[in-house]
């Protein structure tokens, strides 16, 4: 716990709700130990070989190369566009071409004038922090993000651990990615980088040892190449599917597993409405994130008769006041081609305001669905919600917290709300042994009983107040719900090694 430049690094901040839960259930000393680092960091190198780009030069650069020809690139899906503006040329460029390249530039017409830049191969720093198995095997997601550390990943490996004891699914807790801005780079390349991860880490992934899933900058097509090279060659490869779930349903994958985490979002918040006696017909809702998570949440909500008033992204914050068409909302961001940051900017139908306002849109629920450390104690002053209902992973700082709690706005914490996720994939890893494939009612049936009990007994905790399924986990004093999370997770963490024992 040593503060670095005077500063707590995230995993320390994060850990501050461990060890109060930790003192307040006498937690046994030797299980504190295990618990406080994680039981494996793993940091590797991945190379892969990049194809050559086409980089737009600037106007000036262009105004000296107007000798260069057009050129008529036949193959449509020759140059794939990049989020940066270049292109990633492919060889079938060639093909049928009449390609003029002088002084290493191209003139393409409706495109622009480039340099091509040689590709080549390129180096990524990978992560995968095994937290803790005492409950089964790792569990968590891959990040493929410009901004991933080692501190980071142990942040979230360890929410995993406690997030799936709480969901009461068997598995312990491991997060990992890559450091890379994903949207840089072609389907091809991503493709190879996560083929080269899992050939890297293979011997340490399996379904019944540590197992993947999508999280920021990863979906089913990546658990896909994963699970593929992970398979590839093994005599029974079909009794591996289980080492990646959020796998595409026509692959193994779980009916519901792709708005799970959005979906039990919504389980939670309804759960809350009914304690508080509110509807959420007409309830008004911000979300920051419209990506798997933010607009999963955003669709169902908005099918229960809320309204989504305001939604921010990396690239732009979009507000309306009567609320926003979702369904058209999701067409923009996730199935329009040209939108390749797949960023709420530039949609038509609402008002784009600051990332500033959007904090001070007045709404009923604000649902933080993007990345950690969002809000600060000075977003937390200027939010004007009942309700924070956290989907994403840490996106209050201890100092939000505070101001929340002075400013009696409710909380629900990452680990209960965005559970969903792990438990769908708990459902999906279940089919893929028993080589099932369950209806997306049934799934959900299960998913809303395991969340909302779960919950209960976290308000139960929160609120001193012991009832039949809560009263081996209160403390006999009220605490605030993210202590309250903390003490189911740990509880039923420490029972593990009360009960199995330590191997010496
Ligand atoms: P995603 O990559 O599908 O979407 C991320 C969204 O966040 C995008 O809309 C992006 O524009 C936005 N974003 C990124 N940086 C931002 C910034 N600085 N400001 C505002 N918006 C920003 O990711 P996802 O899978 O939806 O995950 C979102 C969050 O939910 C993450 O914290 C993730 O760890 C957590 N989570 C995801 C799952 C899951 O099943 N996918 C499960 C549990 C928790």
């Amino acid at each position: 716990m040593t503060p670095r430049n005077g500063r707590k690094s995230i995993y320390d901040d994060a850990m501050e709700t461990f060890h109060r839960a930790a003192d307040l259930i006498g937690m046994n000393p030797r299980v504190r130990l295990e618990l406080e680092e994680p039981d494996f960091e793993h940091i590797f190198y991945v190379t892969i070989e990049t194809r050559d780009r086409l980089v737009p030069l600037t106007a000036e650069e262009a105004a000296q190369v107007r000798d260069v020809r057009p050129s008529s690139v036949k193959a449509a899906d020759a140059l794939e566009p990049l989020a940066n503006g270049h292109f990633v040329l492919h060889r079938r460029a060639l093909l049928e071409s009449d390609i003029e390249l002088r002084r290493g530039v191209i003139n393409i017409p409706q495109k622009g004038i480039f340099r091509v830049q040689k590709g080549g191969p390129r180096k990524f720093k990978a992560y995968r922090i095994q937290h803790n198995q005492v409950r089964g095997p790792y569990k968590g997601g891959i990040r493929f993000h410009k901004d991933v550390s080692l501190d980071l990943f142990k942040t979230l490996a360890a929410d995993m651990t406690w997030k799936t004891a709480i969901a009461e699914v068997p598995f312990g807790g491991a997060k990992g990615g890559i450091k890379i801005d994903p949207f840089n780079y072609s389907r091809e390349e991503i493709e190879h980088l996560t083929l080269r991860y899992v050939y890297k880490f293979k011997k340490f992934m399996g379904p019944f040892l540590d197992i993947p899933a999508p999280d920021v900058g990863t979906n089913g097509e990546i658990m896909a190449y994963m699970m593929r090279q992970f398979t590839d060659g093994e005599r029974e490869h079909h009794k591996l599917r289980g080492v990646v779930t959020g796998k595409d349903v026509r692959i193994g994958g779980s009916e519901g597993r792709l708005k799970a985490t959005g979906q039990g979002v919504v389980y939670c918040i309804e759960e809350w409405a009914r304690e508080r006696g509110l509807a959420l017909k007409g309830a008004r809702v911000t979300i920051q994130g419209f990506g798997n998570v933010g607009s999963s949440a955003a669709e169902i909500l908005h099918g229960l008769g809320a309204r989504i008033v305001a939604v921010n992204d990396v690239n732009g914050t979009i507000h309306r006041d009567e609320g926003i068409d979702v369904a058209a909302l999701v067409q923009h961001v996730h199935h329009n081609p040209a939108n390749l940051r797949r960023t709420v900017a530039g949609f038509r139908d609402a008002a784009a305001i600051s990332k500033d306002d959007f904090w001070r849109v007045e709404a009923d629920i604000c649902i933080p669905a993007a990345l950690g450390e969002e809000i600060t104690g000075d977003v937390a002053e200027r939010l004007r919600v009942k309700l924070v209902a956290e989907g994403a992973n840490g996106p209050t700082t201890r100092d939000g917290d505070r101001v929340l709690a002075e400013r009696r706005i409710d909380v629900i914490p990452d680990v209960i709300c965005n559970a969903g996720g792990v438990t769908v994939s708990y459902y999906e890893w279940l089919q893929n042994q028993r080589l099932e494939h369950w209806s997306e009612a049934d799934v959900n049936a299960r998913l809303s009983l395991a969340l909302k009990k779960n919950f209960g007994i976290i308000m139960d905790v929160a609120r001193d107040r012991p009832q039949r399924d809560s009263r081996a986990y209160c403390v006999g004093r009220a605490v605030d719900v993210r202590t309250a999370a903390m003490i189911l997770a740990l509880k039923r963490i420490e029972a593990h090694y009360l009960l199995e024992g330590f191997s010496q």
